[in-house]
């Protein structure tokens, strides 16, 4: 690595002054520094003005009301991982936030900085002698894709944990803008489907905050993350699930946010056709068949693309397998089964589909090198 080069530092006190500041030619917002400095010291980006956000009050706020959660931008993990309340509610989130890098690490972090971290390909995250001694690449200061050289676009991954949750748990980023209105557009509109740019913030716009909708009572949900080493590293498939499961033990709702895999984390499509249904076999398959179309690793890290799409597979249906178990042992839907068989007449009891008894749920093997976090 090298210098991080010749900058000036800008401290504003308000989210609207720091994104008039980032109007200025060559402007970087800074928030913990842990993926923008590295960045800069390998020559990936040069920055002229750094705008430091650690000056503005509003971005560290965690507020609950009776929407939800909003958590600013500026909140570190480390504030994420250690909230008692938010892990009671949002225990994906507070898991998620544990498992990025190491705990010195994540006392700087932030929440805004990890949902707009770089993309990242071994080709890229390299110093730039090494990057000059392999031509460079499309994504920066150079004009062919090491990963598929026949293409035109970047096939970089996203790779920030926070987001698989945050897309399960359907939330909002508030964004500010110095030429654009304050708005809020849901997780997944924050990015787009292209290695080299992946976020579509516009010249001048910042993250603010994120928030969280309420859970309804009984949901359950956690994150899995596989990753090459288990001290420490991005993941190669992170997996969130957040589920409830009726008084019969079926689905009541189910959503899955992934990350690790394409250039931009995504809420996986074609959930709904799970509902209604016991966690049985079937459904652990139709949720890996679902996966497994839409995630799209490409060979942008150490390990083979169809690992990290196995990787994502098995950890959906591990956590869904393990979810299920759990709300089912919700107190009130633990009750109403209860209640169920007690009234029920013998013969609804049977194999009828809408009375059965809720199977056990099926574990998994998970794929190798992953790990619960
Ligand atoms: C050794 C190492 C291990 C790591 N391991 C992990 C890991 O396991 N999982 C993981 O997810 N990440 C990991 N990271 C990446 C990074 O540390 C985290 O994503 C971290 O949360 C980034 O937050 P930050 O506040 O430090 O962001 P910064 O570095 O300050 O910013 C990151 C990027 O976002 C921009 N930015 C920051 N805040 C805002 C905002 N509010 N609005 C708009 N743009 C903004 C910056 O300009 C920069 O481009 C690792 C990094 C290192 C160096
Ligand atoms: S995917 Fe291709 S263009 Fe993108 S960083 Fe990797 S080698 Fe470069």
């Amino acid at each position: 690595m090298r210098s991080a080069g010749d900058f000036d530092v800008l401290r504003p006190a308000t989210l609207a002054d720091a994104a008039v500041l980032l109007l200025r030619p060559g402007a970087m917002p800074l928030a913990g520094g842990t993926d923008l400095m590295p960045n800069l010291r390998r020559g990936l980006h040069a920055a002229r003005w750094i705008v430091d956000l650690g000056g503005v009050a509003e971005f560290g706020r965690i507020e609950r009301d009776a929407a939800g959660w909003s958590l600013g931008a500026g909140v570190t993990l480390a504030r994420l991982e250690r909230h008692a309340e938010l892990a009671r509610e949002l225990r994906a989130l507070v898991q998620a936030a544990g498992a990025v890098a190491g705990p010195g690490h994540r006392t700087v972090a932030t929440l805004g900085g990890n949902l707009c971290q770089d993309t990242r390909c071994i080709h890229y995250n390299q110093s730039a002698w090494w990057r000059e001694a392999n031509g460079f690449c499309l994504k920066h200061g150079g004009d062919t894709c090491h990963v598929a050289p026949q293409g035109q676009r970047c096939h970089a991954a996203y790779e920030g944990d926070l987001a698989a949750p945050l897309l399960a748990y359907g939330a909002e980023v508030e964004i500010v803008g110095a030429l654009t209105p304050r708005r809020r557009v849901p997780l997944a509109a924050l990015y787009r489907d292209d290695g080299a740019a992946h976020l579509s913030l516009a010249e001048g716009e910042l993250l603010a905050a994120v928030h969280v909708p309420h859970v309804a009572p009984g949901t359950a949900s956690a994150y899995h993350k596989a990753r090459v080493r288990m001290a420490m590293d991005f993941p190669l498939a992170g997996v969130a699930v957040a589920l409830r499961v009726d008084a019969r033990g079926c689905l009541a709702a189910l959503s899955v946010g992934i990350s690790g895999t394409n250039s931009h984390p995504l809420r996986l499509a074609g959930t709904e056709d799970l509902l209604e249904r016991p966690v049985d076999d079937a459904a652990l398959h139709a949720l890996g068949r679902l996966v497994a179309r839409q995630v799209t690793p490409m060979r942008s890290t150490v390990t083979a693309s169809n690992h990290r799409r196995l990787a994502a597979v098995a950890a959906a249906e591990r956590l869904l397998g393990e979810l299920a178990g759990l709300a089912a042992l919700a107190p009130g839907v633990a009750s109403a089964r209860a209640a169920a068989r007690d009234h029920a007449p013998a013969h609804a009891l049977d194999h009828s589909p809408d009375h059965a008894p809720a199977p056990e749920p099926t574990r998994r093997p998970a794929a190798a090198n992953d790990e619960r976090t």
